[in-house]
């Protein structure tokens, strides 16, 4: 879990290739049945580009369609789920969670980066205009999330404290969650993630 624009899915790329789990981001799924237009897409598009969050029972009923997949069948890394209370009692029923990861950014820093934030739509991998700039062969596919504009970003910020940052505790009360600091670069980020895998 993090606040949008913390690293989360940058930092997501990296557990997948450390633990070699599939990575299940609930946020690509939804962007995917967006831009499929297929119904689950046209039910989440006002949520998401308001930046409120898609209702609970949506997004549990995907990921349990998601975890009868083969590859599941070893655990999986969730992105962006659970995010609410009632999502991870839900999960509670479906698996077992080994461990939580929560990058924590402040918000002041979180704006800029979000800003700034480029995707690159043919690979998925996200890149940043001044702190993570993209190759300068790729430079003219990249594009710029929906969601990824200021009055967007504060509405997600807003969502994030009221309903997701109270799953820390949650998860915290229970012996799962590992807190690091998502404020330095990258890298130094990936050290502190990399060691937190090491853990579980
Ligand atoms: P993300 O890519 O994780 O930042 O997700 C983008 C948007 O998708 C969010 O702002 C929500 O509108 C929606 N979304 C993604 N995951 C969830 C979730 N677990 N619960 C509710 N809404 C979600």
């Amino acid at each position: 879990m993090a606040p949008p624009g913390a690293g989360k899915g940058t930092q997501a790329t990296k557990i997948v290739e450390l633990t070699g789990k599939p990575q299940v981001s609930t946020g690509d799924m939804l962007r995917s049945a967006l831009s499929e237009g297929t119904e689950l897409g046209v039910e989440a598009k006002a949520f998401m580009e308001s930046g409120k969050l898609v209702p609970d029972e949506v997004i549990i009923g995907l990921i349990r369609e998601r975890l009868k997949q083969p590859d599941a069948s070893n655990g999986v890394l969730f992105d962006g789920f659970p995010r609410t209370i009632l999502q991870a009692e839900a999960l509670e029923e479906i698996t077992k969670v080994s461990t939580v990861i929560s990058i924590e950014v402040p918000d002041d820093e979180i704006v800029n980066r979000i800003i700034g934030r480029r995707m690159d739509p043919v690979t998925g991998d996200i890149f940043h205009v001044t702190f993570n700039p993209a190759p300068e062969e790729i430079q003219d596919r990249l594009v710029q999330r929906k969601d990824d504009t200021e009055e967007t970003v504060r509405s997600r910020l807003d969502a994030y404290h009221k309903q997701t940052k109270p799953l820390g505790n949650w998860y915290g009360e229970r012996g799962l969650l590992i807190s690091i600091d998502g404020t330095g670069s990258i890298l130094e980020v990936g050290a502190l993630v990399t060691s937190a895998v090491n853990t579980v």
